[in-house]
């Protein structure tokens, strides 16, 4: 069995180390074909903490990857004037507090909030502290308690990501072609790829093609027409502008995401420099008017002249078509607020591997090529649902505010939203409840950081918490807070816990 991923960027560097770690070289013969003259979007630096059960499961070292990747860690991401202009907060990776007879401490907090006496609920969440401080330690899950609940990401460089996995890939047998996909041939009776034409002259046939062209969208696109959802109607931002800094002390454990006028501007330090870009409207701010911003809130001096990015916020029709899976830019765009597109990439590849086709009979283990239009179906609801309901939570970040002081921001006051959110919203609001799903990558603790992060407070609580009494749940916070204290103080500095990490 033949498998060929077009494509070298994060996306297909992820999936041939994953697919060639999964399946024998012996029974899957992997081929990924990449152009240096057309290159990589080279941007996408933040991502989720599900990246490091990726690099496990690949069975790679962290403090390798990480020197080599010139990774820093990432304890969530702060959001300055989102909620309102002045107001921050930060997503963190974990929940608030500990549960109280199995209610989610937060209820607690709303109630007992009311008397203003138990603090911010940043208090109770030990990724905010650490970050707050500028602190990491590595969090041993194993003890249960509130010092150690939180997760963990990383901020690196995603061109030395992709080349970290080429490595390790073609360790694995994978073959790597240089070239130009120039044509592609499609089979008259089934609509499938058949061949693919190099600039070179080569020609690539496969049973299987994995479609990790980028935005173009090579195969799924060009080739089979597969057809594209935009979502610009909800998130309306087209462009960035990306550029990288030096680096400048301390070095944040996190993220940042700034909301402008018309859109809103990252930072992500490295260890070798900072990440920036601002992402806009391009209906309300020029290309100029976006980088003059961009430039004057840099950290330290440009590294790099200033690139732009053009995107349509949406997803294709069909992930999955004939032949041809398409993962990474290829199979949608959502803006990189949250950090999702290389977590996007990772799901893809995760159910890829769960609905694989058969390539082996399984009474006579001779060779045997079958794609199901059952996998191909419930790949493509998987995939949807996982794109939804990101695209929900990103447009959360725009409408719970008081923000009208701009055209963008009056703009998302007047807009429909998506029925999956309107509901999401309205029981929020009814009694503090999250709606709890299985396929999506923010589970309700991420909800709530935004929500309440942005002033999004609730009418009422859950009423079982009202039994509890106010006098215990202070009683109960306090000792929370102690917990996280004492961990805050055994933590080292970012910097300085990089430092003897990596050495
Ligand atoms: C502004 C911006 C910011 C982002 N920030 C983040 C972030 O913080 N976190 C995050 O998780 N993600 C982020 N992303 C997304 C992230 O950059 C991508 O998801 C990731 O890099 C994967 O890209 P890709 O591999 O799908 O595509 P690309 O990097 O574009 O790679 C496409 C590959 O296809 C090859 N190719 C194309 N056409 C041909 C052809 N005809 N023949 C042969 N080869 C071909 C190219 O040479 C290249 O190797 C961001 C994206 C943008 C636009």
């Amino acid at each position: 069995m033949h498998l060929c991923i077009v494509g070298g960027g994060s996306a297909g560097w992820m999936t041939a180390a994953a697919l060639a770690k999964k399946f024998s070289r012996k029974k899957l013969q992997i081929t990924l074909i990449e152009s240096d003259e057309i290159g990589t979007v080279g941007v996408g630096e933040a991502t989720l903490p599900h990246i490091r059960f990726f690099n496990q499961t690949l069975g790679i070292d962290e403090r390798d990857f990480m020197r080599k990747t010139q990774a820093t860690f990432k304890l969530g991401i702060e959001f300055i004037d989102w909620g309102a202009k002045g107001n921050r907060y930060i997503h963190p990776f974990g929940d608030f507090g500990d549960k109280i007879n199995s209610i989610d401490f937060y209820q607690y907090w709303l109630l007992a909030n009311k008397d203003k006496n138990i603090g911010r609920l940043d208090q109770y969440a030990f990724g905010i502290s650490a970050a707050m401080a500028n602190k990491f330690s590595i969090p041993q899950v194993e003890l249960h308690d509130l010092k150690n609940a939180f997760g963990y990401a990383y901020q690196f460089d995603s061109n030395l990501y992709a080349q970290y996995l080429r490595e390790f890939s073609c360790n694995l047998g994978v073959n790597r072609i240089e070239g130009k996909v120039v044509n592609t041939k499609l089979n008259k009776n089934t609509g499938d790829i058949s061949e693919l034409s190099l600039n070179n002259g080569t020609r690539v046939n496969a049973n299987l093609f994995i479609d990790c062209s980028g935005f173009r969208g090579l195969l799924i696109e060009q080739a089979l027409q597969s057809g594209y959802q935009d979502w610009s109607t909800w998130l309306p931002c087209d462009r960035a502008i990306a550029v990288p800094c030096e680096g400048t002390a301390p070095l944040t454990p996190y993220t940042r995401s700034t909301a402008k006028e018309a859109g809103w501007i990252w930072r992500i330090p490295l260890q070798h420099r900072t990440g920036n870009g601002h992402v806009y409207c391009s209906q309300f701010l020029s290309d100029d008017q976006a980088q003059h911003s961009l430039m004057e809130q840099l950290d330290g001096k440009a590294l790099a002249e200033p690139r732009q990015l053009r995107f349509t916020t949406g997803r294709r029709n069909h992930f999955w078509k004939n032949n041809v899976v398409a993962i990474g830019l290829s199979a949608g765009f959502l803006e990189p607020l949250e950090s999702t597109s290389i977590h996007l990439i990772q799901e893809g590849i995760t159910k890829l591997i769960e609905l694989f086709p058969a390539f082996e009979d399984q009474q006579t283990q001779s060779s045997t090529f079958t794609i199901n239009e059952l996998d191909i179906k419930e790949y493509n609801a998987q995939m949807s649902l996982e794109y939804e309901r990101i695209r929900d939570f990103l447009l959360l970040h725009y409408v719970a505010n008081d923000r009208d002081d701009s055209p963008m921001w009056a703009y998302f006051k007047n807009m429909a939203l998506p029925d999956s959110l309107q509901e999401k919203l309205d029981l929020w609001m009814h009694r503090g409840y999250i709606q709890r799903y299985q396929i999506g990558a923010f589970l309700p603790p991420s909800w709530v950081a935004v929500m309440l992060g942005q002033n999004l407070v609730p009418h009422d609580v859950d009423p079982r918490v009202l039994a509890f009494g106010t006098d215990n749940i202070r009683t109960r916070a306090y000792a929370m807070r102690e917990d996280i204290k004492l961990g805050l103080d055994q933590a080292e500095e970012h910097q300085a816990f990089l430092d003897h990490y990596l050495a």
